[in-house]
């Protein structure tokens, strides 16, 4: 996925999960198994969702721009999906119809047979792999970089597939999840340091591999456990086995998974997302304790936290915001006017809770800061006496390039201002983050080992786990070509 600066609609200033991966193996309805989980991942990813069904050796294809309801809850299309294997991918990062072309799972035709691919993540030396495969003669059909694995995969001298995927992710970097589909196996792989999530469940005879428990749940499938760092699992009628062969290393899970990308009901590396949520708002209050009358978190996403704050603050918890759930991101490109307007569409205040209260507003994370200047103005505006933020994670001081949408470094508030400034700027009375020992206390950990992180932290701390080769020149020399005609995909677009 390519980092952006988007300004969706009504942007609500948080970092973006970019992908969310699900694959099935063995179920008479693989299709429509597939849709409930992409439907449990939307969080993941709102802008375009596909799937890749399996049957008999022929592949079919579906892949539309908007949210899995909109194509994948119509029974016409579930029907042209046969099979008893399917992959699907939901994407954050598409923009329009023009970008069909990057909508995922990737399908390609090779001698011996289809692939299907989707992705969870960023290649971080995609494009150096790209200049290389186009020199080479390699015709790129999108902008992904998850074509970049599609080429080498076909580049491959080995003669097994399964040889020639592990060819392909050895010449990769960056996080990779990756649910792929041939002709006789689903295959999960995650990067050697398991950057992005990837779980493997049982549904009935068959089996699932997914981003996130939430897609196990909603079928009813059991967790079986979470794919290994640097894992492949083959998934045949056989069941699962699997491969590791990269050398073995300390993990880097993205502790932002914890913070906010995930569902707080997901349960990943073991831990319960929503019990980290809580602790992290533990800490915060052990470590920035205020005198309040109540605690407020901004909702959705803050509220974990709130509880775990007024809990151990003993300070009551309120709902003194109100979000409308019901405000798409596709609502109407706004004028800078109506985007002034669009938070208000977004949170309201509840005046009959805040008028003359101390309140302490918990979020999850300050971006650019937008979003939380205009929850202050509207919190004071509804009466609050004194407005004190604490945030549930450290300051977010450098982009992520781990597959997570993300401004430019020189547009995130924390990387131009110290905390100080920060609480002026949003119009605070006191403010204050989470330390990154509090944050690795609230998963479990006895805090940070600063000479061997537990966690990938880069966006709080600029300690990147893996080369950025490509970093500064992303975006740039993707040259596109005609799409070669394929044999054995049936395919519709929406
Ligand atoms: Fe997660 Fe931040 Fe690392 Fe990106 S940089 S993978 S958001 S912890």
């Amino acid at each position: 996925m390519m980092m952006a600066d988007r300004a969706a609609p009504f942007d609500d200033d948080k970092l973006h999960e970019e992908c969310g991966c699900f694959g099935v193996w063995g179920h008479g309805d693989a299709a429509a198994v597939t849709a409930l989980g992409l439907h449990a991942l939307q969080h993941r990813g709102q802008e375009a969702a596909g799937i890749v069904s399996l049957n008999g050796g022929q592949f079919y294809s579906h892949r539309a721009v908007g949210l899995v309801d909109h194509d994948f809850s119509k029974r016409s299309v579930i029907d042209a999906l046969p099979g008893q294997a399917a992959v699907g991918h939901v994407r954050y990062s598409t923009t329009g119809a023009s970008e069909i072309r990057n909508v995922q799972p990737l399908y390609a035709d090779y001698a011996f047979g289809g692939l299907a691919i989707a992705h969870n993540g960023n290649l971080t030396n995609a494009m150096g792999l790209k200049k290389r495969l186009v020199n080479e003669g390699s015709l790129f059909q999108s902008t992904s970089d998850t074509e970049v694995l599609v080429h080498l995969i076909a580049r491959s001298h080995r003669q097994e597939v399964l040889d020639r995927l592990t060819d392909a992710v050895f010449q990769i970097e960056g996080a990779w999840s990756l649910v792929a589909l041939f002709a006789d196996a689903l295959i999960g792989v995650r990067d050697p340091l398991g950057i992005r999530p990837l779980v493997l469940g049982r549904l009935g005879n068959g089996w699932v591999l997914a981003s996130e428990t939430v897609a196990l749940d909603i079928m009813g499938a059991e967790l079986v456990r979470d794919v290994a760092p640097g894992e492949i699992v083959i998934i045949d009628d056989d069941g699962p086995r699997s491969i590791h062969p990269f050398r073995e290393q300390p993990q880097r899970f993205c502790v932002f998974e914890y913070v906010y990308f995930a569902r707080p009901d997901s349960v990943l590396e073991n831990r319960g997302v929503y019990e980290v949520r809580k602790r992290i708002g533990e800490e915060l209050a052990k470590e920035s304790p205020v005198g309040a009358d109540l605690v407020v978190p901004v909702p959705d996403s803050g509220v974990p936290a709130a509880i775990g704050f007024a809990q151990a603050s003993g300070i009551p918890f309120e709902l003194g915001i109100i979000r409308n759930h019901y405000v798409g991101r596709t609502f109407i490109e706004p004028t800078d006017q109506i985007r002034h307007l669009g938070v208000k569409l977004k949170h309201n205040a509840n005046r009959s809770m805040l008028a003359g209260k101390r309140v302490v507003l918990v979020d999850d994370s300050i971006v650019r800061g937008t979003t939380s200047t205009k929850i202050v103005e509207m919190v004071r505006a509804a009466g609050a006496s004194e407005v004190h933020m604490r945030i549930a994670s450290p300051p977010t001081t450098y982009s992520c390039f781990y597959g997570v949408d993300t401004p430019e470094r020189e547009k995130l508030l924390a990387a131009r201002h110290d905390v100080a400034e920060m609480a002026e700027l949003i119009g605070v009375d006191s403010l204050a983050f989470l330390s990154i020992d509090g944050l690795y206390r609230a998963t479990g950990e006895a805090g940070r080992n600063n000479r061997q992180p537990q966690f990938c932290d880069a966006c709080f701390t600029g300690e990147y786990p893996t080369p950025l080769r490509d970093a500064v020149n992303r975006g740039e020399g993707r040259a596109e070509h005609a799409t070669p005609a394929t044999d054995s995909l049936v395919e519709t677009v929406a």
